[in-house]
């Protein structure tokens, strides 16, 4: 059917965690003939690439930048986070409206507004202006049935009073049984984000002052599909994996990037890769935002160094200061005979590169949807906010992945890395089920994924309700 008469503005947040997946959501409804306004601010924007891949404004996606207070970019460490999400939503609220009346009056007005996690506001926005907003979840749709759980009469069972006990168990209807250390961070004892749980609940007043309520969500049927029928009070609907097409439905095999990379690349690790044999090499990232301590750094590098096999590892340069040599990790050297150090790569086609092995991650969403779509078994190393969950999730229930633990102070170290890697890259019968489970849920992206599969009819119907 053709949709040109749509004209959807999609809101994003400007960290790549949330760029990569609206970006493919915005190709994959321009593929569809729906028009696009993606905005963002103005610190996404300035990092994005030109890639020839993103669809221009005559095909149908307009790509623009609007001020949230801090054209710059956050930058943990030196902004406070409580006080930038309260600026962007006071600057971006602004902002969205003018968009909004700006298009009207040029006699292109949006026919909806879609806008992903972290802006509750613009859904306000959108309502206020007499507009239909849609949200789009970009975690597991588990984690939201978690928040929805929590302020919806679980809240003791979810954060009981006894808050040094990270072994509790925690029943929740549909969701797996969850411990205390598998909730999202901002339940744990140790969380310095007090303001995050209350920007979850007024995603969950928006959504309460609507009739029937629909949420999309980046996940996909099989994947969790009890998950996604656990709230009665949401439909949610599942349009992903959203992951460039080429490594999933194959539609457009030139879109192999997501055009929002944080640092120019060189490709030498391409080639570097293709040097490896089939299977050999361990892929070490931690996304975009999650900086590790140096003495953490330093037990990762012993814990490859005792694995004794290739590594691919992305070490994010650090934007606010400049490298001394006491930020060096003491055996560098030796690092770079065993295995390649980047300060970036294109994370999808590392992953789908036949030397990969497995994946050592902090479980980011992307980076999870990610390894399942090429069928990558993972090594986790959970970080913050969602990722514990994804990491429970990865562990127990697509069996796909095993966990490090930390030892007393909070640290984890080198042997265990090595422990894990090597369950993950051995002979052992453990890690030959992983590899052959993280095979089968590739297959499941793809079917979810491919014209005719359960993510593409999701949302077709979804285009055609609105
Ligand atoms: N990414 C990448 N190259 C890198 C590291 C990360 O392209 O060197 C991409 C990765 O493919 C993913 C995104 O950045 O799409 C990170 O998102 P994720 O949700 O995994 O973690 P976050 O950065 O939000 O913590």
């Amino acid at each position: 059917m053709d949709h040109h008469h749509r004209h959807i503005l999609l809101v994003t947040y400007p960290s790549q965690g949330h760029i990569n997946p609206s970006l493919q959501f915005a190709k994959r409804l321009v593929r569809m003939g729906v028009k696009v306004t993606l905005a963002t601010p103005f610190s996404a924007i300035n990092r994005m690439t030109k890639t020839t891949t993103t669809p221009t404004p005559s095909q149908g996606l307009t790509i623009t930048g609007f001020s949230d207070g801090c054209d710059d970019g956050y930058k943990p460490g030196r902004d406070d986070l409580a006080h930038y999400m309260s600026e962007q939503r006071r600057h971006g609220s602004e902002a969205v409206k003018q968009l909004i009346t700006a298009t009207a009056d040029r006699g292109q007005p949006f026919t909806r507004v879609v806008y992903t996690t972290l802006l509750p506001w613009v859904g306000r926005v959108a309502t206020s202006h007499h507009y239909p907003s849609t949200f789009l979840w970009i975690q597991p749709v588990t984690i939201l049935d978690i928040y929805y759980y929590y302020f919806n009469g679980y809240a003791n069972s979810i954060k009981p009073n006894c808050k040094n006990d990270l072994s509790l168990s925690i029943e929740l209807p549909g969701l797996p049984i969850l411990s205390s250390r598998d909730l999202p961070s901002f339940f744990h004892p140790s969380n310095e984000h007090d303001f995050a749980l209350q920007i979850f609940k007024d995603h969950l007043d928006v959504l309460d002052e609507q009739t029937n309520p629909t949420v999309l969500v980046n996940t996909f049927e099989t994947l969790e599909s009890e998950a996604l029928r656990a709230v009665e009070k949401i439909r949610f609907v599942a349009v992903g994996p959203l992951i460039p097409s080429a490594f999933l439905d194959g539609k457009n095999p030139s879109d192999t990037s997501f055009g929002g990379d944080l640092f120019q690349k060189s490709r030498d690790y391409i080639e570097w890769l293709d040097s490896k044999a089939d299977g050999s090499v361990v892929y070490v990232s931690f996304g975009s935002i999650s900086e590790l301590s140096k003495q953490q750094l330093e037990e990762i590098e012993k814990g490859l160094l005792e694995s004794h096999r290739p590594f691919l590892w992305v070490i994010r340069p650090n934007g606010n200061v400049e490298k001394k040599d006491e930020d060096k990790l003491s055996c560098e050297e030796e690092l770079e005979k065993q295995g390649m150090i980047v300060p970036w790569c294109s994370q999808v086609e590392v992953l789908s590169h036949p030397s990969l092995g497995c994946f050592l991650t902090h479980c980011g969403w992307n980076s999870t949807l990610e390894s399942l779509v090429c069928g990558v078994p993972v090594v986790a190393f959970p970080q913050w906010t969602d990722q514990s969950t994804n990491a429970k999730l990865m562990e127990d229930v697509w069996k796909i992945a095993v966990r490090v633990t930390k030892n007393e102070e909070g640290l984890v170290k080198g042997g265990e890395f090595g422990r894990c890697i090597e369950i993950m890259m051995g002979s052992r019968e453990e890690g030959e089920k992983m590899r052959r489970n993280a095979k089968k849920w590739k297959g499941l992206a793809k079917e979810a994924a491919m014209e005719g599969g359960s993510s593409d009819l999701n949302l077709k119907a979804f285009l055609n309700e609105i």
